[in-house]
């Protein structure tokens, strides 16, 4: 197959793992000898929009009639699509209207998992893997179907991913995004990583050497002048002896702020220590519940609430600011985990953002068996941590007035805290607007300079306008 002009089609935020792929996948088309493009949909207000997801303001700014004619007027041979648990009836209806309007495009889905839809070409595999095997056979001179690869990309092979791709939506000079590796260590009976390791292997979960990453990094700082780094490893706190190498490196080449994840279990004085001097200022740690059997037997975390308080006391005392990921909708949660919570949150000195998420059942994930009935008899639910969505029946809406606490929770004065984590005081924030609760946590961002989210609000409209424009 001679050079031709791929289009990768997308939906859902930037800031995930899917995004970076499709940058992978681009780059791999191009060293290939072809030409790529992008058909996006930023999923304004949609599910995967971890702060302003609003379903009616969604359905306005979203649509796949916009997606299928830039794909057909893209000048393309070829439209990829990369599967992905939020957007798979988007995937199938712009593939259904592209081949509608001209059935001479060829389309193909990448699918770590199983077919799905009507395609040209379906590739299971791990999509670098499988996408780059595809290209080196000249397949898409061959007539069409399902075939499966076996194997993994060697992550240190691959081109570095194609930052031209969604530059003109993106802004790399505030904040740049990058992974280290792929996959986790763990197993989170709800986690997307999980499922994609029980169909990988087990060695699915492996890291780019520090030279590598670095590489990368230093382009960034070429091309765009980035100013901070945003890891996105699911655990990037994890490994002292990798760690030591590569911040060693990080901090005589690039020297910037960043954000990073760490798993409070393997968190101490030294790992704080080294995050610090190399400008790490705030981790984010998985929290999800305080509740260590509800943990344990429903989300497979056989995590310590012990270990929680060990690891935040250690960021106090290093003064590193950090961030904590709690789950809602946990079958079987209760209020009463809620108030224990509020009150160990409202114990911490240099906690930045509780961020708090709707536990989502993939079908695929272990976690589906104790989806509630309605979930499992719902076949098009589409939904993402950050959707609306929390919980059922009796417990839907103290975890809103929970989550309102929790995202405004760092502001409050001591005494303020103690007054809402004490008896039933805390539903006094079921009446606080949605707008209040946002204001409190552009306070939070701007008292504990936390540029992540400054940066979101920042290009939010310019988002809006180019969705509204194209
Ligand atoms: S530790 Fe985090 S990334 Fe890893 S499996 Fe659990 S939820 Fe997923």
């Amino acid at each position: 197959m001679g050079g031709v002009k791929i289009l990768f089609a997308y939906k859902g935020r930037y800031h995930i793992r899917d995004a970076v792929t499709i940058e992978y996948l681009s780059a791999i088309a191009k060293r290939y000898g072809h030409e790529t493009g992008l058909v996006y949909d930023q999923d304004i207000f949609g599910v995967t929009d971890n702060i302003l997801s609003v379903p009616a303001l969604s359905r306005i700014f979203s649509g796949t009639k916009k997606a299928v004619e830039k794909a057909v007027s893209g000048g393309s041979r070829i439209v990829v699509f990369l599967d992905g648990f939020t957007r798979r009836g988007w995937n199938d209806e712009v593939s259904g209207g592209i081949k509608k309007a001209d059935a001479a495009i060829m389309t193909v889905f990448l699918s770590h998992i199983a077919p799905r839809g009507s395609y040209d070409y379906t590739l299971i595999g791990e999509p670098e893997f499988a996408f780059e095997r595809f290209l080196s056979e000249g397949c898409c001179d061959s007539p069409g179907g399902t075939r499966s690869f076996k194997g993994l990309a060697d992550l240190d092979l691959l081109p570095l991913p194609d930052k031209s791709l969604f530059a003109p939506y993106v802004n790399f000079r505030d904040s740049y995004l990058v992974y280290t590796g792929k996959g986790c260590r763990y197993g989170c009976s709800y986690c997307e990583e999980t499922v994609y390791k029980k169909f990988s292997g087990g060695d699915y979960f492996r890291r780019r050497s520090p030279e590598n990453v670095i590489l990368e990094l230093e382009e960034a700082k070429k091309r765009f002048g980035i100013r901070e780094v945003i890891y996105k490893d699911s655990v990037f706190a994890l490994d002292k002896r990798w760690l030591k190498e590569y911040l060693a490196a990080y901090t005589r080449r690039i020297a910037l702020p960043y954000k990073c994840f760490g798993k409070a279990e393997a968190f101490d004085g030294e790992l704080a220590s080294a995050l610090k001097e190399s400008g790490c200022y705030c981790v984010e740690f998985g929290i999800q519940t305080f509740n260590e059997s509800l943990k344990r037997d429903i989300l497979k975390r056989d995590e310590k609430t012990e270990d929680l308080l060990k690891a935040f006391a250690v960021c106090d005392r290093y003064r590193i600011r950090y961030d904590a990921d709690h789950l809602f909708g946990i079958p079987g949660e209760t209020v009463d985990d809620h108030k224990g919570a509020a009150r160990i949150y409202s114990s911490l000195l240099y906690i930045n953002r509780i961020k708090c998420h709707n536990l989502v059942f993939y079908r695929e994930a272990d976690i589906f068996e104790d989806a509630p009935q309605a979930v499992k008899d719902d076949m098009g639910r589409n939904s993402d941590f950050f959707s609306s969505v929390s919980g059922e029946g009796a417990m839907m809406r103290p975890n809103k007035t929970f989550q309102k606490l929790f995202r405004t929770l760092p502001l409050l004065p001591a005494a303020v805290k103690r007054f809402f984590t004490r008896g039933e005081n805390w539903k006094a924030f079921r009446f606080s607007p949605g707008v209040l609760v946002m204001f409190f946590m552009l306070i939070i961002a701007v008292k504990n300079g936390d540029r992540r989210f400054f940066v979101y609000l920042k290009y939010y409209p310019s988002r809006v306008k180019r969705a509204v424009c194209g």
